[in-house]
């Protein structure tokens, strides 16, 4: 199988061994006969294969949308894993269960939404979740695990620590307030109303439209989103920082903790458009590293080191990438 249309920075790539999950039984019998951990794999946007693949490549396209029932405060809808991201907000506005609006245009699958915890917008997935479902590799069980159990962070979960390569995640369930209320606290998102809006398709629209102008469409001009952390320092760094740097943007995290935009970071070393090969820093976003054609993945490998270590030498702060790197 060729994996470079699998995963949305394009390197080439391939696996010999390629499943493609779409139910519960289907899990459960692969799980039977595995005989090699498997590599899960949703729509490939937050994965880059930079060697070919000798693990089995599992790929998880569960369907299904069910609406279990409402309480005085919130909708219970359970998606399934291989549900596309961007679909599944769609479908929840137009069937009057709004709440998802920020997290537009997203690009993946439901089941991928809780690794990370996905966020944008001043909102993270976490704040609308009810549990997670998912079968344990290791034994076949299957468990529900509450949101506040999934030990939920800033692009964080318990799916990237402890239960990472074990975890399958089958089906999401999702808790959408019935009081809807639009979250305007990004300045992005504020600065297109004049007023507070008043539905949240209008929230949808502003955010697909930001979206638009500013990423490139992984479809077009292969990415991994933001390829790297925006980093978390402490008070005492922050303070380091600001003096040598007043104006570099930092929100303050609620343990004294600073979160510093990297974005900004690579864009003061003047690396907006630069490029190795066909890999390149976005020159409109430049926390976006792209593949402008036939990136390889020694390109990247050179783009990400100098992306690095400019930014290390002008503000000693190490930047990690987000994505998994599969084959670094
Ligand atoms: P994959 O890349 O396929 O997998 C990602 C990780 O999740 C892997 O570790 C994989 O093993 C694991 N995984 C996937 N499915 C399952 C499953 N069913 N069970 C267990 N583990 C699983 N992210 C944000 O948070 N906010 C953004 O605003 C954002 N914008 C983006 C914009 C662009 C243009 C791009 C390309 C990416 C962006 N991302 C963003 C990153 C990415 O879209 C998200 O992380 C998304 O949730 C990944 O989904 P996926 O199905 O493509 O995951
Ligand atoms: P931006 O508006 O240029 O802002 C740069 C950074 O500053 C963002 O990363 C954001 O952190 C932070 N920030 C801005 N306003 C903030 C606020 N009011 N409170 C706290 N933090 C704030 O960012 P952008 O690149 O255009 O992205 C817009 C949104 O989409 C962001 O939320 C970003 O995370 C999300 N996004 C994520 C990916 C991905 O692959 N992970 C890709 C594209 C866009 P946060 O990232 O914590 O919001």
């Amino acid at each position: 199988m060729d994996l470079s249309a699998h995963h949305t920075f394009g390197l080439p790539s391939q696996c010999s061994d390629w499943v493609e999950l779409r139910s519960l039984a289907q899990v459960r019998a692969a799980i039977a006969v595995m005989e090699q951990p498997p590599l899960i794999l949703g729509e490939g946007s937050n994965s880059i294969f930079l060697t070919d693949c000798d693990q089995p490549v599992w790929h998880i396209a569960l369907p299904g949308i069910d609406v279990l029932g409402a309480d005085t405060d919130f909708h219970y809808i359970r998606v399934g894993a291989g549900v596309n991201w961007h679909a599944w907000v769609e479908w929840s506005l137009h069937h009057g269960y709004p709440g998802l609006e920020n997290l537009a245009l997203i690009p993946g699958s439901v089941g991928a939404c809780p690794v990370q915890n996905i966020g944008a917008y001043g909102l993270e997935v976490d704040q609308r979740l009810h549990s997670v479902c998912y079968v344990d590799i290791k034994n076949g069980q299957s468990f529900e695990l509450m949101a506040a159990d999934c030990g939920f962070g800033y692009r964080d979960s318990r799916f990237k620590q402890d239960l990472a390569g074990r975890a399958l995640i089958t089906a999401v369930t999702f808790r959408l307030p019935r009081l809807w209320q639009p979250m305007m606290a990004y300045r992005d998102v504020a600065m297109m109303f004049d007023a507070l809006p008043t539905s949240p398709w209008q929230v949808f629209d502003a955010v697909v439209d930001i979206r638009t102008r500013k990423l490139p469409d992984p479809w077009v001009h292969g990415n991994a989103g933001s390829f790297f952390k925006n980093p978390i320092v402490s008070g005492a760094q922050a303070q380091v920082l600001t003096q040598g740097h007043p104006a570099v943007p930092m929100y303050p995290q609620a343990n004294g903790y600073f979160k510093v935009a990297a974005g900004w970071l690579i864009d003061q070393c003047g690396l907006k458009g630069y490029r190795v090969g066909d890999a390149g820093v976005s020159p409109v976003q430049a926390l976006v590293l792209m593949n402008l054609g036939r990136a390889t993945a020694s390109d990247l490998r050179t783009l990400i080191a100098h992306v690095q270590d400019q930014v290390m030498d002008r503000f000693g702060i190490a930047l990690e990438p987000e994505p998994n790197l599969y084959g670094a």
